[in-house]
């Protein structure tokens, strides 16, 4: 099913979204992730795909059995640095021909050695050409990535919003955000883009901060600001795990709570392939009254 006629029949839409396993470990670890997940009743599982297209045929198997095997809509993330043109065609007819419907159209990032990169000649520059492309060949629902703080390497919020029109105008069926920590910050990017008249339901992502060192290096790498209230978290008990991991958890459901009271489209949660975490998530929001 496309995920655009989900969000039509449903709101507020839940999605998960895991990443596959390194490839030293079993792929199978990511199934025993999904069984767990699977009776909070996600609408669809959003599958990552590796820096530079590292696991782009797990990406694709993981996104195939979890429509196949586990009956929940799938989607596959796709992004165009680093593949020429004809290498994104044959990667999105082997989407097509796996039965996945659903792709989640991104730029990616420049590789980390190469703080100037430029893409080769022909090579896609963002993710604009990427939606072109996947539209030019018909048949998929397409995704792309929202920045309610602007992207990190964007200088001004309003010029990032005016190009997310114009990837939207492009055939854009739905949009995910990166995380925030402060639902105002969303809000605020929702009437925004209302404002320049993007329509497609946008789901806000939902990060769990679980643990300092790594939101830590999330934060560095996204740029999304921390407020007063997260940043007395981190010094009321980063010292200890196990309280940090239980008041992150709570952070994320007060999130979540409000955003739906505020009746958002949906809601993208990362669940960074944990299990219990994303099930107290789920179970202790309002998230859970969809299916009690
Ligand atoms: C929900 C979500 C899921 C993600 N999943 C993955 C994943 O699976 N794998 C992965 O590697 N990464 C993933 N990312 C990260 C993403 O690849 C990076 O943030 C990347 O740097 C930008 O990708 P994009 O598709 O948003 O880029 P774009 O839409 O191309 O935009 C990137 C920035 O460039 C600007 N821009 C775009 N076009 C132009 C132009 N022509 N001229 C000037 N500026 C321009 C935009 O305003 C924006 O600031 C994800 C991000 C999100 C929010």
């Amino acid at each position: 099913m496309r995920i655009k006629e989900i969000y039509l029949q449903k709101s507020p839409v839940l999605s998960f979204e895991i990443f596959p396993p390194k490839p030293d470990y079993p792929l199978d670890t990511v199934f025993q992730t999904i069984e767990g997940l699977k009776d909070l009743h996600p609408d669809f599982i959003s599958v990552t795909y590796g820096a530079g297209g590292s696991s782009r045929a797990r990406t694709i198997e993981i996104a195939a059995r979890v429509k196949r095997d586990c009956q929940i809509e799938s989607q596959a993330h796709l992004t165009c640095v680093g593949h020429s043109p004809a290498e994104l065609d044959a990667i999105i007819s082997e989407i097509g021909a796996e039965g996945i419907e659903n792709i989640l159209a991104l730029r990616g990032d420049p590789p980390r050695d190469q703080p100037n990169y430029n893409p080769e000649p022909g090579y896609y520059r963002d993710s604009i050409e990427l939606v072109k492309h996947i539209r030019s060949k018909g048949g998929f629902c397409i995704g792309a990535a929202a920045y309610p703080e602007g992207h990190v390497g964007t200088t001004r919020w309003e010029q990032d919003w005016l190009r997310l029109r114009d990837k939207v105008e492009e055939g854009v069926d739905f949009l995910l955000t990166q995380m925030f920590f402060d639902n105002r910050v969303f809000f605020n990017f929702q009437e925004n883009m209302l404002r320049l008249g993007v329509k497609i339901p946008i789901s806000p992502g939902i990060m769990p901060v679980l643990n300092i060192n790594q939101i830590k290096r999330m934060i560095n790498l996204s740029a999304a600001s921390i407020p007063a209230k997260l940043l007395m978290m981190f010094d009321k008990y980063g010292d200890n795990n196990k309280d940090f991991e239980k008041a992150g958890i709570e952070y994320a459901i007060n999130q979540i709570d409000d955003l739906l009271a505020n009746g958002v489209a949906g809601i993208h949660l990362c669940t960074m392939n944990k299990v219990e975490q994303t099930r107290m998530i789920v179970e202790d929001s309002q998230l859970g009254a969809r299916y009690k």
